[in-house]
Parts: C-alpha cells; sequence; structure tokens
C-alpha cells in the first residue's frame, strides 16, 4: 500500500464477515480454555492477547498503521506523548548512562530529559542542533547511549538536519530517536534519512480534532544492538524478569519494540484506552488530506504576515529566506513542515497580546496542530514564570506568537488575522 492509502487502509484488515471498521475492544481482558494456554502467553511463547495493559487488538492495529506510515517494523502506542519521549529513551538507558539531546525540543520533553530523568541517574547534555559535526560529536561519552531531537521543533520551529544527526549518531555506536509529532510521516520520513526510532505526540496532527492525548514509538528495525552488545544489555543479556528471554535473540528487528511492551508497558503502564485509540485512528484516516492544506494555508499566513507594518517578524521554514528553508526543501514533500509557524507583533509583549485578544475565529488554546486555527502566547502561558530576560535566554522572544494554522478556508484565516491587527495600536 502507498502512503495515502495506508492512511486509509492501514492496520485492521477485516476478514470475511467481519466489520469493516476497526471495532473498539473494550475490553480489559480476553478469555482462554486452558490455564497452559494463557501461561504460554504470560511467558512470551505464545502471542496472543490477555490484558489490555499489556496489549489490546484495537491499539494493535493502530500501532502497525502509524509503524507502517513510518516505514519501521513495529510499533507501540502510549497514554501521551510524554510517555513516548520517557519510554523511548528509558528502554536503553538506565542509572548511570547518558544521552545527548538537541535542545531545540518540545518544552515538556526537555523538563523531562533536564530535571525528572536526572533524578533516575540518566545524565543529558543538550547540544546546538545547528551546529558542526565535530562539535556535537564533543558530547559524546563512552556511557552515552541514544542522540534524540525534534524533525519541527515545537514552538521553536527549527528544523533537524535528521541524516546529519543520524551519521552523528552512528559514529558513536548509538540509535538516533526523531520526535516526529509536527511533520507527521505524511510529509517526512525520518527514518528514510536514517533515524532508528520514530516517536510521536499522537495529540496532535495524527489525531487532528482536539479529541485524545496520545504517543507512538516506532523502530526501524534498523539498528544494530548486536554489534555494540555491551552497550545495550537490556537488549542483548537474558531479561531475569522474563524467564530469562533475550529480546534480540527471540525477537531479531521486533527485539526493541517488545522489551518496551513487555518491560515498560508492563511496569509503568502508560497505556492508551481502547477509545482513544479507535479516536486517533479516525484522525489517521485524513492524515494525507490534511497535512498538505494545513501547510499551504501556514505558507499563505506567514506571506500575509510578512507583509504587514506592525508585525516585526515572522518565521516559518518553508518560507524563502528562512534559514530552515533549503533544508526543508530537502526534507519535507513539497518543502513544506507543517502547518505551525511564530511571529511577533511589533510593540512586543503587550502588542501581541493585543492582537490576541482581538482575533475572533482563531482561538487562544493550549493545544497545537489540529484542524482548527489557534494561537497561544508563550509568555502569557506555558512560561509565564519567565522574566522577558528568561525568555530571551531560552530562545523566545516575549512578542512570539505561536499560530497553529488549521485547514479553514485561508480567506477567513486571512480576514481574522487582518482584523485584529487593525486593533492594535501602532
Ligand atoms: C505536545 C508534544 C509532546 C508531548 O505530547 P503530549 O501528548 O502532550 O504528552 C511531545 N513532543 C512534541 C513535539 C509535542 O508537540
Amino acid at each position: 500500500m502507498k502512503q495515502d492509502t495506508l492512511c486509509v487502509q492501514g492496520g485492521w484488515q477485516p476478514k470475511n464477515g467481519e466489520p469493516r471498521v476497526l471495532p473498539i475492544y473494550q475490553s480489559t481482558t480476553f478469555k482462554y480454555e486452558s490455564s497452559d494456554a494463557m501461561a504460554r502467553l504470560f511467558d512470551l511463547k505464545d502471542t496472543g492477547y490477555f490484558y489490555t495493559r499489556l496489549q489490546n487488538p484495537t491499539n494493535d492495529c493502530v500501532a502497525s498503521k502509524i509503524a507502517a506510515l513510518e516505514g519501521g517494523v513495529a510499533g507501540v502506542l502510549t497514554s501521551s506523548g510524554q510517555a513516548a519521549s520517557f519510554y523511548s529513551v528509558f528502554n536503553i538507558c538506565e542509572a548511570g548512562d547518558h544521552f545527548v539531546a538537541s535542545s531545540s525540543i518540545y518544552g515538556g520533553t526537555f523538563n523531562l530529559f533536564a530535571v525528572t530523568m536526572k533524578k533516575l541517574g540518566i545524565d543529558v547534555t543538550f547540544i546546538d542542533q545547528d551546529a558542526s559535526e565535530a562539535a556535537i560529536s564533543k558530547a559524546f561519552r563512552p556511557n552515552t547511549k541514544a542522540f534524540f531531537g525534534e524533525t519541527v521543533a515545537n514552538p521553536a520551529g527549527s528544523v533537524l538536519d535528521i541524516a546529519k544527526c543520524a551519521r552523528i549518531a552512528h559514529k558513536h555506536g548509538v540509535p538516533l530517536i526523531v520526535d516526529n509529532t509536527f511533520a507527521t510521516p505524511v510529509l517526512c520520513r525520518p527514518i528514510d534519512f536514517g533515524a532508528d526510532i520514530v516517536i510521536h505526540s499522537t495529540t496532535k496532527y495524527m489525531d487532528g480534532h482536539a479529541t485524545q492525548v496520545g504517543g507512538a514509538i516506532v523502530d526501524s528495525g534498523n539498528f544494530d544492538w548486536e554489534k555494540h552488545h555491551d552497550k545495550f544489555r537490556g537488549l542483548t543479556e537474558p531479561d531475569a524478569s522474563y524467564h530469562g528471554i533475550t529480546y534480540t535473540k527471540q525477537f531479531g528487528k521486533g527485539a526493541y519494540i517488545t522489551k518496551c511492551v513487555a518491560q515498560l508497558m508492563r511496569d509503568f503502564g502508560s497505556i492508551p484506552g481502547p477509545m482513544n485509540c479507535f479516536l486517533l485512528n479516525l484522525g489517521l484516516e485524513t492524515l494525507h488530506l490534511r497535512m498538505p492544506r494545513h501547510c499551504q494555508n501556514a505558507l499563505k499566513a506567514a506571506k500575509f504576515l510578512q507583509k504587514q507594518k506592525k508585525v516585526a517578524w515572522v518565521h516559518y521554514a518553508g518560507l524563502p529566506g528562512n534559514r530552515y528553508h533549503a533544508l526543508a526543501q530537502k526534507q519535507f514533500k513539497g518543502g513544506l513542515p507543517c502547518g505551525v509557524l511564530t511571529f511577533g507583533i511589533k510593540g512586543g509583549r503587550e502588542a501581541s497580546i493585543q492582537f490576541m485578544d482581538s482575533l475572533k475565529m482563531i482561538a487562544i488554546v493550549t493545544h497545537v496542530a489540529d484542524c482548527r486555527s489557534c494561537v497561544l502566547h508563550p509568555a502569557s502561558h506555558t512560561h509565564r514564570q519567565l522574566t522577558d530576560e528568561q525568555l530571551r535566554a531560552a530562545g523566545i522572544p516575549p512578542d512570539l506568537i505561536r499560530f497553529s494554522v488549521g485547514i479553514e478556508d485561508p480567506a477567513d484565516i486571512l480576514d481574522d488575522l487582518k482584523q485584529a491587527l487593525a486593533k492594535v495600536k501602532a
């Protein structure tokens, strides 16, 4: 199946007489006729469902659709994007280990890595993703286990050079993990550029309608864990909590995802509800139609804003002249990264707030990558505890407005921007 067909028909493949639409297996448990049949499942000797914290048929169908869309071999869904970020690293890192991450990542991921995972004894070094290969390489240590970045950073909008980062990671014998939330596999498949693991907050474009919070992890199956046997002992040596199973030996290319489910899902339990997976699947069925429209509308809005006297600056990698424009042309289908752009109003923080309060159709919400246009002002909302100076240090100008351009008629979007700009005192 081609990408567009996978969006519509991937995952659930009904047999004769079965429901055409993915059924919601809203059941915590599954019935067996012999004690031994269930025991074999617990030992991972047979595959089958027994308890929804580990696996559920609705969830698995949606995970396999996302894995296919990303060009991976296996996938698992999580109850949030945060859980996906945590599991993706924790699956191969333990106390005493270290990993490298781009500093241009989602704020929630930054906190998880910089504060919470440090409390677990896992150290991180943040790097400037635009630096040279030699400069980034300096952050790697003998105990480094992964390199993490975001295809398009939320909210900064910077674009990760995935091929460059994959080269650096592989030179140091570790996998590259990429958060592909903003681009989605419709616009960019990080695995095609050398990424090993891809994660998502499915809350955003994949769901697309702001109905559920969720996450996904996909493994390319390309990273050779056995080649670095001593670095990844959790995968290459027997797991005492599973009767001495060795994931790489028993599951080959499925090792990473199987360990993630068998260990992390078992012990931490961040499983999404089957109903949420059903809603996510409805979103995925139109992802290939929505993404190009988000991008076209964002480019129109970016070009419009650029021409306005009251607008101080516009950042969108799809705009000619943007520092990431050439990379965007190479890495994204159609050359456009997503439907999210950032801009500032002349007059700083106060003027930006006045502009946002004057919007009518475009809503102020703590959300992004939704079919409905929306805005957020990090200085007043997600980062409101910071002073203007601290904001600038974090790469977030006090006037920055994050604009998530929806799939409405672009004329209505531009009209709303126009009338709100008119209300801003020059
Ligand atoms: C929102 C977001 C997350 C966190 O996902 P949740 O589903 O909110 O837990 C992670 N990465 C990116 C890029 C995001 O935009």
